[in-house]
Parts: C-alpha cells; structure tokens; sequence
C-alpha cells in the first residue's frame, strides 16, 4: 500500500515526466472509485498544460492551470507515464493522452483510489483542508507533537496515524518510527515529555527520508511497477528477533492494525 514515501516517489517521477506537456484527450473508462470520477475531466482538461506535480499527504497535486486534478493511489493505485500508450486493460480507469502522443495512465485493481478535480486552491478542497502539518517541513517537530497530544490519551501510534495531527504517516512507518524513538505504541499520547516527543518527530522524519532515499517499497521497472517489501526493523515481523536486543517482538492490534514492538527496548 503507497505511504507517504511511495507517493513522494511517485511524485517526483512524474514531475519529470509529465510536467510541460499539454493535455489533448482524456478518457475515463470507469465512473467510480472510492468516489465518482467526475466525467468533466473530459471536457475540462483537454488544451490545459500540467505545470506541476506537488504533493499533500498522500495526495498527488497535478497543476492544470487554473485547476488542479487531485489523485490519491488507496491501497493499489499506480501512475504510469506510457511513452508509446498499450491498449487499456480491465484496471485502468483514467487515461490522460498528452499532444506528444504519451499517455498518464491510472491503474488501480483494488479501486480504492480517489480522482477528483478541483477549480480552487487545493490545500481549501474538503478532502485536504483538514490534513495536519507535512512530516517533512519544520513545521513539524518536537514541540509540536507535544502540544497537540496533552489532552489525548489515546494510543501514540494512532495520534501519529491521525492525518490531522500530522500527514501521511501510515502503518509501515508509524512501528518503525515508535522502535527507533524507544516508545511503545500503546502508550496514551498525553504521557509522551517533551524530550520523547523530540526523538519520536525526528525519528518521523528519518525513516520517511530513509525510505525515500533507498527507493523505497516502490519499484518501477521496464514493465512491471509495483510494491515490494523493504527489510523494516518491526513492520511484518511480528514473530521474529529485535534488531536491536535480540529478544522476541510483540505483535498486538491497534485502531484494528497490526502493530509490533519490542516490549524490552521500548518504553
Ligand atoms: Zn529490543
């Protein structure tokens, strides 16, 4: 599943990609996802020049001038930039065909991505507008964290899986960064001091930028785009031996997700 690092990837993909070209036909071949495709993209986006791709959260910001297609992958979406287009196949449901005959193909099995276009700013859109400060920036740091989670007991892993306390930290990312900060993911968030919400923001931001630089869990390759496992510290190996002390890691549920520790390194 794209987390925050598959999307900036994703992002800067297709930022050299697509970025300059000018929009001459859009087809969209199925008319919803997690929600509605609007079918206005068709007359709306053709003659418009993609100036930019940016990115808030997990949503992929496509500049059309004045209006911006909004993408978010869900669980299985991928953005492909075909050069020489291949015929559509049974998941694709979005083609936008650029006047030098290459294509951005949106291809999701699992439809759980969202498509939307918006006339406005993108950061007013109701989807994002309620969206918490970027991982990445300054904005979000120790002090931060500290002051919106006093009058939260509810588990850390959860207030940092919260979009609208921070942004796009997913399940991956938030048990890799509760193991390098030495918390334990189940403690409430008001009882974090100022010195552990400083390690946890920092460790936020390290496994983010980590997985960003390694390339990631997402892979382009000549054919074939897809998500491959990345050895994690916690994530998935809920039965195996912690990198750090060699004793056993703990896997319990949280918010329904599966969240694994090492009850002797983390506190
Ligand atoms: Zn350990």
């Amino acid at each position: 599943m794209p987390e925050l690092p598959e999307v900036e990837l994703t992002r800067r993909r297709l930022e050299r990609e697509v970025v300059g070209k000018r929009i001459e036909v859009v087809k969209v071949r199925t008319p919803k996802l997690r929600l509605p495709i609007p079918g206005e993209l068709e007359t709306v986006l053709p003659g418009r020049t993609m100036r930019s791709v940016g990115r808030r959260g997990k949503y992929l910001l496509f500049d059309c001038e004045a209006g911006s297609l909004i993408i978010h992958l869900g669980m299985t979406g991928f953005l492909r930039h075909l050069p020489d287009p291949l015929l559509p196949g049974k998941h694709d449901h979005l083609d936008v065909f650029f006047a030098d005959g290459s294509l951005l193909r949106f291809h999701d099995p699992r439809k759980f991505g969202t498509v939307i276009w918006t006339s406005g700013s993108p950061a007013e859109h109701p989807l994002l507008s309620g969206i918490g400060p970027e991982p990445l920036t300054s904005v979000f740091d120790g002090s931060y964290l500290f002051r919106v989670s006093r009058s939260r007991r509810v588990a850390v892993k959860l207030l940092i899986m919260n979009a609208a306390m921070v942004a796009g930290v997913g399940n991956i990312y938030a048990n890799e960064a509760l193991f390098r900060a030495a918390i334990r993911p189940d403690r409430p968030a008001s009882s974090l001091t100022p010195a552990e919400c400083e390690r946890l923001a920092l460790s936020i931001r390290e496994v983010l930028l980590e997985s960003i630089e390694q390339g990631s869990t997402y892979r382009v390759a000549e054919d074939t785009v897809a998500y491959h496992p990345l050895e994690f510290d916690v994530y998935g190996r809920g039965k195996g031996a912690c990198t750090r002390c060699g004793g056993a890691l703990e896997e319990i549920r949280l918010g329904n997700r599966s969240t694994v520790f090492c009850p002797s390194c983390q506190h």
